[in-house]
């Protein structure tokens, strides 16, 4: 399919779509035991559903390929994703429940998480076949792994040379080196990193973006909380560290997601990868000030402005 460069979107996001179940509370429960937590509170999540929303929100062109049930959760997502301005057209509905996910966030902000992938398992290597005018239409697409392995093969696949894939492995596992090959970049958080690289894992955060690269994509972000996040380009040069913002931290839940987004919208307007995460970081210092995922990303005015 022909599409003119100005019809394109700026970001195809191929992911999970997830309603979040939250409840606060003091501490964990240990095996076996009860805690009292607060009221629950029900938002719209998944790591995809989450990052066609950040980018959208800060004014980005957003799809959506995703899969939900045919239920209330799936109509609150679909709504939240067209409220938020995320093209909807490539969200099939039906198959299995909406995927769901259980969360405590304890009072330093962080987050314990339970996913049921429901409908999100349900998202198959067809539908990518068969969403292909999307796939093409796209500038960037960015997949995590909340959807089966062969489905996120099928959309590193379907990769043509105008589009870029940016590839968060999360929740992680072991990816295919056809895959790993078509990312730039691989985005990573510290424990995605040690995850993927196992006893390779080197001290510092330089050294997995080493080693991650030595596992084939073009490029690797290795994002650091508070610390901001390091980009590393096969393409020649160092290591850069990118530092972020110094917010206060009320809840992180979502914070990679919008600085996935982010960067990947960036990337898809042209910017290099350091520029690109400079932006990201801020997004991402945002998104952990106010509570929630979606409800957390900012808009553009809402974005602090650079330096640290
Ligand atoms: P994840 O949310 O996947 O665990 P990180 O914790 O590395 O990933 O956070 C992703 C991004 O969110 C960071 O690169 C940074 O920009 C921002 N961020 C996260 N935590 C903080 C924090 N405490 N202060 C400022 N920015 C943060």
């Amino acid at each position: 399919m022909h599409v003119n460069d100005h019809d394109r979107y700026d970001l195809l996001v191929v992911g999970s779509a997830n309603a979040d179940l939250v409840v606060g509370v003091e501490r964990r429960p240990a095996p076996g035991e009860t805690v009292l937590g607060s009221d629950l509170a029900v938002h719209p999540g998944g790591k995809g559903g989450n990052q066609a929303v950040a980018a959208a929100r800060l004014g980005a062109r957003t799809a959506l390929l995703a899969r939900v049930g045919d239920d209330a959760h799936g109509r609150l997502l679909l709504e939240s994703q067209r409220a938020a301005g995320v093209d909807t057209t490539g969200v099939l509905v039906g198959g299995a429940p909406t995927g769901v996910a259980l969360i405590t966030v304890d009072p330093s902000g962080d987050n314990s998480i339970v996913v049921s992938p429901g409908a999100n398992a349900r998202l198959a290597p067809e539908d990518i076949r068969a969403a292909g005018a999307l796939l093409g239409a796209a500038r960037v697409v960015s997949v995590q792994l909340e959807i089966p392995l062969e489905t996120v093969a099928e959309v590193a696949g379907a990769m043509s040379p105008g589009t870029r894939l940016v590839l968060n492995p999360s929740p992680p596992a072991p990816l295919p080196a056809h895959v790993l090959a078509v990312c730039d970049p691989l985005v990573v958080n510290e424990h995605e990193a040690r995850s993927m690289l196992g006893g390779a894992a080197g001290a510092t955060p330089e050294e997995w973006a080493r080693a991650l690269l030595g596992l084939g994509p073009r490029s690797v972000v290795v994002t650091l909380g508070a610390a901001g996040a390091l980009v590393a380009d096969t393409r020649g040069g160092d290591a850069v560290r990118v530092p972020s913002p110094q917010v206060e931290a009320v809840d992180t839940t979502g914070a990679g997601d919008a600085f996935t987004a982010a960067l990947a919208w960036r990337l898809g307007r042209g910017e290099g990868l350091a520029e690109a995460a400079a932006f990201a970081v801020r997004v991402g210092a945002a998104a952990v000030t106010r509570r929630g995922a979606q409800a957390s990303f900012p808009t553009a005015e809402e974005v602090p402005v650079g330096g640290v």
